[in-house]
């Protein structure tokens, strides 16, 4: 009987899995109470004391949650998510810019004059200087890790000048 079936299955809706879940509780007043697990958290506080900055909160929140990122974020998109942890917009501005000249995060900017912020170092294969794919309809960001340019095409566009971004635009799978 599919009645019986029903009620002896067990009840558990599908958890998905979100990334940012960390950062967006609100009332969490120290990172180091909930969230990224402990190891995540020392290791990027000995990173930003690597380059000689100090590991405040608001930094630290900043560099773990575009560590947990698979594309770049703008400042605005930072800003929102980083609210419910009590961090202002300009100190995510002072803190995106701060670890941008520590190299620690990439500046890009995709054609929009928008700045996006992205990890410099390796989540899952991430290339330092990888393309980016631009979505002309809905504007969605997406890290091409795997493009790169062939041996010949990256001679000619050093005889060109430096290039500074790769760029591709179109429409996603979800705009198509
Ligand atoms: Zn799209
Ligand atoms: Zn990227």
């Amino acid at each position: 009987m599919s009645l019986a079936r029903d009620l002896s299955a067990p009840h558990r809706p599908p958890q998905p899995r979100n990334h940012l879940a960390p950062f967006s509780k609100p009332k969490s007043d120290s990172l180091s109470q909930s969230g990224p697990h402990r190891p995540e958290i020392e290791s990027t506080q000995e990173k930003i004391r690597s380059v000689g900055l100090r590991a405040t909160p608001a930094r630290l929140a900043t560099l773990l949650l575009l560590q947990q990122s698979d594309s770049p974020l703008t400042h605005a998109d930072v800003a929102e998510s980083l609210s419910a942890n009590g961090i202002d917009k300009a100190t995510v501005f002072r803190n995106l810019n701060d670890l941008a000249d520590a190299d620690l995060l990439r500046r890009t900017e995709l054609g929009d004059h928008v700045w996006r912020f992205e990890v410099t170092d390796g989540h899952d294969g991430n290339e330092a200087n990888h393309p980016h794919f631009v979505c002309i309809d809905c504007g969605s960001v997406t890290c091409l890790n795997d493009l790169q340019l062939t041996a010949g095409s990256r001679r000619q566009s050093e005889g060109v000048g430096e290039v500074t971004e790769i760029l591709l635009r179109g429409h996603c799978n979800d705009c198509r």
